[in-house]
């Protein structure tokens, strides 16, 4: 089966077309500067590229631009978009309605824009690729695939923040997650990695541009560190991570800030940029550690918060048999790994450092032959979930 991946933002789309089933990638790309100009990035064939400049006003020249350069010209991989047989979007906010992956109906996008005010950001460019999908592929099934499920797991004690109870009820405030595939994804390997199949405690690190750690015990998420939106938990690119709620409403006052505008400053000018001054990029702030102090705090702090939500899954799974890291800087920085790693033997976490400075970029363990827990590099797949799970709904319909 051919199934279009879908990952709408407000400015910017991802895409991938794909067979799950044999696990084949036949094109992927990005639209950006939508509504501004427009670029389309297209990878196709054995890592073959094309740039091309396209007027895109809206998401819907966007993606008319992706299903042409799909089917006519350099990047041509299909004959025709009869061939795709089902649409995959990445849908950011599930909240409680949703437990699993859905089949798009016009009840499921009523749901999901009842949820905009919780990812204001994302569901309505999530809601727009569907609407858009089912005009330019008459027929064709849609499914939305959310980032919230996996976590929906949690047990109450989990997911509630302690605020008055009535929160909860009329605005269903309280944790949710996200990076769900991703967190699906890598616990799934991990757990094919372990010798071990029955009570399976696995931490996966998730850290990119946007980072969460989440605790999975038995193949189900018991805890995550995002919240009610993902700007909780760790410190990211441009996001803060956890803030003491006091320090944030003195801040406002301080500062004489609306709340749009301390919503704008935790979100996109905080974390690794607003500590660093330098860059939201890690790899950039890692460059300049050495000569610049508040790089070197930056990346301190990175590794300390990833460090301090290890611990306390740890104590959450009542113990670990895997840590795992995935995402841009889990994949690709042995230095944060390792001071992340480093004074957790005492958990039976013990990292190889020849194994864990090897530029690989396969699935692999880099704990010691004796640790008593392992260690895993893992990249992520999320267009594999996605796309698999689109498989299985439509079977399934
Ligand atoms: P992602 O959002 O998963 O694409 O990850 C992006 C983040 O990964 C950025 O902060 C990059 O700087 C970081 N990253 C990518 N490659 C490396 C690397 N070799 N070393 C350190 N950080 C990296």
């Amino acid at each position: 089966m051919l199934v279009f991946i879908l990952n709408a933002g407000s400015s910017s789309l991802k895409y991938q077309l794909m067979n799950p089933v044999i696990k084949k990638v036949f094109a992927s790309g990005i639209c950006e500067r939508i509504g501004i100009d427009g670029v389309l990035k297209h990878e196709y064939g054995d890592g073959k590229e094309l740039k091309l400049e396209i007027d895109m006003p809206t998401h819907k020249e966007a993606i008319e631009a992706v299903l042409s350069t799909l089917t006519v010209g350099e990047g041509k991989v299909i004959d025709s978009i009869d061939s795709i047989q089902a649409t995959g979007h990445r849908v950011a906010h599930g909240g409680e309605f949703f437990q699993k992956s859905t089949l798009v109906t016009e009840e499921v996008i009523a749901k999901i824009e009842a949820l905009i005010p919780l990812a204001p950001l994302h569901n309505p460019a999530n809601i727009l690729g569907m609407k858009i999908c089912q005009e330019l592929l008459p027929g064709k099934p849609n499914v939305a695939v959310f980032d919230t499920v996996f976590h929906q797991t949690m047990p109450d004690y989990a997911y509630m923040y302690a605020l008055p109870y009535d929160q909860y009820t009329k605005h269903k405030i309280r944790k949710y997650g996200f990076h769900g595939t991703s967190h699906y994804y890598v616990s799934n390997e991990a757990r094919q990695m372990l010798d071990k199949k029955r009570n399976t405690r696995i931490i996966v690190c998730h850290l990119g541009n946007g980072s969460s750690v989440t605790a999975v015990l038995n193949g189900k998420s018991i805890d995550t560190s995002m919240g009610l939106t993902p700007v909780q938990g760790l410190m990211m690119g441009t996001r803060s991570g956890d803030v003491g709620a006091g320090a944030i409403s003195y801040m406002m006052k301080q500062e004489g800030l609306d709340i749009d505008q301390i919503t704008e400053l935790m979100n996109k000018k905080s974390g690794i940029l607003g500590i660093s001054g330098k860059s939201s990029d890690l790899r950039e702030v890692l460059a300049a550690m050495h000569d610049d102090e508040r790089c070197r705090l930056a990346v301190d702090m990175v590794a300390y918060n990833i460090k301090k939500y290890v611990g306390s899954y740890v104590a959450a799974l009542d113990g670990v048999d895997a840590l795992c890291f995935t995402g841009g800087i889990g994949e690709n920085s042995a230095l944060i790994r390792e001071i992340v790693c480093t004074g957790l033997d005492g958990m039976g976490l013990v990292l190889d450092p020849i194994k864990n400075n090897k530029n690989r970029n396969d699935a692999r363990d880099i704990a010691t032959n004796s640790s008593a827990a392992r260690i895993f590099v893992i990249p992520t797949n999320e267009e594999y979930v996605i796309a698999n799970d689109t498989y299985k709904v439509v079977m399934e319909s």
